[in-house]
């Protein structure tokens, strides 16, 4: 009424496409159609990546109020722990993978997907740069870019080479589907090679040596899987080379499988012996040419291994638009993209980062408790008393709980009993805590909370934490669930990540496994090969893939691998 020349207009909004329209009836009776140069009002969030992390976040993702874009080179996701049966045949390259799309078409929500590379991370413009995949059928190499207002990097790792010469352009990886089907290729066409007539023996002993670097979960499981499609397949197969096939695991340390319980260790390395599996640990690899692998063992003895095909599995480095990028935000001289414990990329604020690529701050973590410490030393002594000490350690435990972990795992009730340990047999009244003894006496908490572990396992976990967390956003901000703020009053928005480590396996061939459960629970025989397979067909991400794993087992149990060369 204030207004009559609004009062006669008829404004509806509506959304459509992209973008909103107004439409507006105005006095004279004829209808316009305004375009209302407003963005979408949704946040928009890009997702680099479509492995463990990245998938898992848009499995978790419900909140329809993002527009979400997705890019990686690959448009599917694949299921890693199953790549080095994929090596041999034991489950088809396809069993393994989902497309993505696939993934996120039963999501009532806004996804896209892109298949191209992100090239550079433009933090300060809230942009990416992306390029369109290599190896596509169209061949191109267009590149665009990418609005966001927040980014998740979920873009895992690559196969790190120490800069050992030789090994880029010689040794095979096991890392992406790819890399397992020329894997499964070259092993037959070594077997294929080493049958042709005009050879030495001495050359088809060469052709018929398979070494693997690096003696973790995957070098160990692909040397199994590789003595198994030998001994049970191959040599059926192959029966004039049999004698000369040969398999050698080089382990620069003194023990394979070092994550691993000691007990899963010995029974590993016994195995492997017993079955013939060439396995010298103590021995650096320092060089690698077309037919020779150069090693230097710890007594300083240099020697080497003439080799048919070599397989590099000795663990992960950045990939380069993540080195560029840390270099960006002042994280050059880091292992990964440091993150604080709600996965922020450090000096960003709208940057996430998760899984391979990512490991959280812990010295930051260090720092804050210390601190916590000192504040709470009011007259500047030094020293708090067992009581003061007990109240801080309380608050120290919510807002880290790794702290809180790592006391439950030594069955030690907080720091003051972890202070008596180190200090022998003490009266707890007469504790006074000293705060730089206590520093110290953190370091074990400190390793303890060292880098969570590469694996698919935490991967997993963070993109469904920050799933939820985006999820929850905006009820959070209104209402933070979190821990105390060290910095400043009130509380942080969610709570920091937790992970909570389910075990891990180690398949050691012949239908053996080790696992290793939490609470030290190891279990190693035929009896967890069974629950290695529950779990990994249950873990599938779609029933297409948990049926076509299974039936590839079965086809395996009836058939044996197959060993065409295609
Ligand atoms: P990835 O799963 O590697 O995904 C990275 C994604 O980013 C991919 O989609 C990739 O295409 C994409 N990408 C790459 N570059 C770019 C770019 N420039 N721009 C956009 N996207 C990009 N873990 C376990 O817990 N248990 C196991 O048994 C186990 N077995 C394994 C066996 C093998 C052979 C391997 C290689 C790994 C295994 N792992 C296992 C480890 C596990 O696979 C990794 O820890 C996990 O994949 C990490 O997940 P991620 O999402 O960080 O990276």
């Amino acid at each position: 009424h204030d207004h009559p020349s609004l009062s006669k207009i008829v404004v509806l909004f509506a959304v459509s496409g992209g973008g909103l329209v107004a439409y507006a009836e105005a006095n004279s009776g004829a209808q316009a159609i305004v375009p209302v140069e407003a963005e979408s009002k949704k946040k928009r969030v890009v997702v680099l990546g479509t492995g463990w992390a990245g998938t898992s976040f848009l499995r978790n993702i419900k909140n329809p109020t993002y527009d979400i874009q997705v890019i990686s080179p690959r448009n599917y996701f694949a299921f890693t722990p199953l790549l080095p049966s994929v090596t041999c045949g034991t489950v088809e390259a396809r069993s393994v993978v989902e497309p993505i799309r696939n993934i996120v078409r039963k999501k009532n929500m806004d996804i896209r997907f892109l298949e191209a590379e992100c090239v550079k991370i433009d933090a300060e413009n809230k942009k990416v740069h992306c390029r369109t995949s290599n190896g596509t059928n169209l061949n191109g190499k267009e590149e665009f870019v990418v609005d966001y207002d927040y980014l998740v990097i979920a873009i895992g790792a690559r196969s790190n080479t120490f800069n050992i010469p030789g090994v880029e352009e010689n040794c095979k990886f096991l890392k992406e589907v790819e890399d397992a089907q020329e894997i499964r290729r070259s092993v037959i066409d070594c077997f294929e090679r080493a049958s042709l007539p005009n050879l030495s023996d001495e050359e088809r002993k060469r052709i018929l040596h398979f070494v693997i670097v690096g003696g973790g979960p995957t070098g160990v499981e692909f040397a199994a899987e590789l003595y198994d499609f030998v001994n049970e397949d191959l040599v059926k197969l192959y029966p004039r080379v049999k004698e000369l096939v040969n398999i050698t695991l080089l382990e620069a340390a003194d023990h394979i499988l070092n994550m691993f319980d000691k007990r899963i260790t010995e029974f590993a390395e016994t195995k492997f012996r017993r079955e013939g599996i060439n396995l010298k640990t103590g021995s650096m690899v320092v060089k690698v040419t077309d037919k020779e692998i150069s090693t230097k063992e710890k007594t300083g003895e240099a020697s080497s291994i003439p080799y048919g095909m070599a397989v590099w599995s000795t663990g992960i480095g950045q990939r380069p638009v993540v080195r560029d990028f840390m270099k960006q935000v002042g994280q050059a001289s880091r292992r990964a993209l440091a993150t604080d414990e709600w996965l922020r990329v450090e000096q960003t604020d709208s940057i996430y980062a998760l899984g391979d690529c990512a490991t959280i701050n812990q010295r930051k973590v260090m720092e804050d408790i210390v601190a916590i410490f000192s504040k709470a030393d009011k007259d500047n002594s030094g020293t708090l008393t067992a009581k003061e000490a007990r109240e801080v350690i309380a608050d120290i435990c919510e807002r880290y709980p790794q702290v809180e972990l790592y006391l439950k795992n030594k069955k030690l009730g907080d720091v003051v009993d972890l202070l008596k340990e180190s200090k022998g047999d003490v009266k707890e009244e007469s504790i006074e805590l000293d705060i730089a003894e206590f520093t110290s006496a953190l370091s074990q908490v400190d390793s303890q909370m060292k880098n969570l572990p590469a694996t698919a396992q935490v991967a997993a976990q963070q993109g469904a934490y920050l799933a939820d967390c985006f999820n929850r956003m905006e009820q959070c901000e209104k209402y933070p669930e979190g821990p105390l703020r060290f910095r400043g009053e009130g509380r942080h928005r969610f709570r920091p990540f937790r992970y909570k480590h389910l075990g891990q396996f180690a398949p050691l061939g012949g239908e053996q496994t080790a696992a290793q459960l939490p609470g030290d629970w190891v279990s190693i025989g035929h009896s967890s090969q069974w629950l290695w397979y529950s779990v990994y067909a249950s873990k599938q991400v779609s029933w297409r893939t948990r049926m076509l794993v299974i039936s590839d087992w079965m086809r395996r149990f009836v058939f044996g691998r197959d060993s065409s060369r295609i």
